[in-house]
């Protein structure tokens, strides 16, 4: 085999395409727009930004601060362009869309390794076993390869709407007022944590998500599809009672604090093995992010929450990852395609770019015989890695396989819950997030001394 097959000129395609590329390795670029396009991208250019012009934010300090700089010291194209093309922004970095999809069309058709092929890619039996193939068709994954997809994994291993509950950060929690229990006593005594409320605080709850204001359906997303994955607000204006019923409902818990069986409440599920973060279980929803803030902050317990992502429920195509990707990101029963981008079930622009590098890097030293190389969790990247994978941290901080997969996948961006917590605390937060920031990027830069080798 002599050459990168990357499919989808995105964010992560482009990215990939670029970094085998200038690792050395041949590569042929395929990108369906404009003669095929998606429900949302307007132009043909590589690297469009379907939606907001932010790649938020810009601080060091911050979540996507810290992925930015990872990106930027692996050379990142997208991040190249994106300062390249800045527009003022406060603290985010934003861009001026057009010159940032030029800016990346114009060296991707300017770099002598990469061939540009225009085209969809209707399947993936083209492709010889022994290629080295990166799939980054995004999201809104062509309709033809996504059944193709859905074929080869099997079952329900390919979703296409993302329902999202908001996920809290642990230490925003009030643990005098949330309690660790399972309903009946069944499974493990601190699985959930839960929010208790008495009649008065749920009236209070229920009416300010009644009267919350929600997203915009876009045209191209059916209403309909989302009956399976219901929004709590659409719930809710079923009755008052429906959610006492359904994913509020009290059974089986008894609040230890004054031996009553709440009037509702609200179950806290963690979303990973420190417990850094806790997902709100069944709130899924569609409320703007402002109105998502004021809503669950009404919960006894969530006064103070800060929300490491918020909700959302959108068309989103994306592998049940923890299931069928190695963490090399190849498919566990197609070793020779790597998986990129979006698709992978990580969510956001610089997220996608970032698996986009990693498939770009993997698939550039598998073709030139080099050893294998793996970011630690404690990178940003790695983080997100281990998210997809279903990896935990072991004390070496490599990413493990794991099988503790237990409820359904959901998508994530990069948020500091994603990232293991420090072996000796730190109960300053400004100080704690710049710890983790340097511990992530000391082991980033060895990562990357030693890929680019
Ligand atoms: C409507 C919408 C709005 C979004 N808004 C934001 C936002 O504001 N901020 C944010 O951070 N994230 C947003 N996202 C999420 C995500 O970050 C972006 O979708 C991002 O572009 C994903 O990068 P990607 O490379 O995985 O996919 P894309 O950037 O979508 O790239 C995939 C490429 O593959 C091409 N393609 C698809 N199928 C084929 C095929 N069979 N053959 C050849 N080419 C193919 C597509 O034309 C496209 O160019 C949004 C997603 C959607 C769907």
């Amino acid at each position: 085999m002599s050459e990168v097959f990357v499919i989808g000129g995105g964010l992560s395609g482009a990215e990939a395409a670029y970094r085998a590329a200038e690792l050395g390795v041949a590569v042929t670029l395929y990108e369906m727009r404009p003669d095929k396009m998606t429900e949302a991208h307007k132009t043909g250019l590589l690297g469009e930004l379907v939606c907001s012009n932010s790649l938020r934010s810009d601080s060091p300090d911050s979540a996507h601060g810290l992925i930015k700089q990872e990106l930027e010291a692996a050379d990142s194209l997208i991040m190249e362009a994106a300062r390249a093309t800045a527009v003022p922004a406060g603290g985010c970095l934003a861009v001026d869309r057009n010159l940032f999809s030029e800016f990346i069309t114009a060296k991707i058709k300017a770099h002598p390794n990469i061939r540009l092929v225009y085209g969809e890619v209707a399947s993936l039996s083209s492709f010889d076993t022994g290629a080295a193939v990166v799939l980054a068709t995004g999201p809104l994954t062509s309709l033809t390869l996504a059944e193709e997809l859905q074929h080869i994994l099997g079952g329900q291993s390919l979703y296409f709407y993302d329902a999202i509950s908001p996920i809290i950060d642990a230490d925003s929690i009030d643990y005098d007022k949330a309690f660790f229990a399972s309903r009946y006593g069944k499974g493990g005594g601190d699985d959930y944590l839960n929010c208790p409320m008495n009649a008065e605080e749920y009236d209070l709850f229920y009416n300010s998500l009644i009267n919350a204001d929600k997203v915009t359906v876009r045209n191209f997303e059916d209403e309909k599809v989302f009956e399976g994955c219901m929004p709590i607000e659409v719930m809710a204006g079923r009755g008052k009672d429906t959610l006492r019923f359904g994913p509020l409902k009290p059974v089986g818990l008894i609040d230890p604090r004054n031996d009553i069986k709440p009037y509702a409440v609200i179950q806290l599920r963690a979303e990973n093995v420190e417990k850094t973060s806790y997902n709100l279980v069944g709130c899924q929803t569609r409320l703007k992010y402002a109105e998502q803030f004021s809503v669950f902050r009404c919960v006894p317990g969530l006064e103070n929450a800060e929300f490491l992502r918020y909700g959302s429920i959108h068309r989103n195509t994306y592998i049940d990852s923890p299931r069928h990707l190695n963490k090399d990101l190849t498919l566990k029963s197609m070793p020779h395609v790597y998986i990129a981008g979006q698709i992978t079930g990580v969510e956001g622009y610089l997220e996608s770019t970032a698996m986009g590098l990693l498939a770009g890097i993997y698939a550039a030293r598998k073709l030139r015989g080099l050893d294998e190389v793996l970011p630690s969790r404690f990178t940003a990247c790695g983080s997100l890695v281990g998210h997809i994978t279903g990896a935990t941290a072991d004390n070496s901080s490599n990413i493990q396989a794991s099988n503790a997969q237990t409820s359904k996948f959901q998508p994530s961006n990069i948020n500091f819950g994603l990232l293991p917590p420090l072996s000796v605390p730190i109960r300053d937060k400004a100080k704690k997030r710049q710890a983790v920031v340097a511990r992530a990027l000391a082991d980033w830069k060895r990562f990357i001394a030693e890929s680019y080798r």
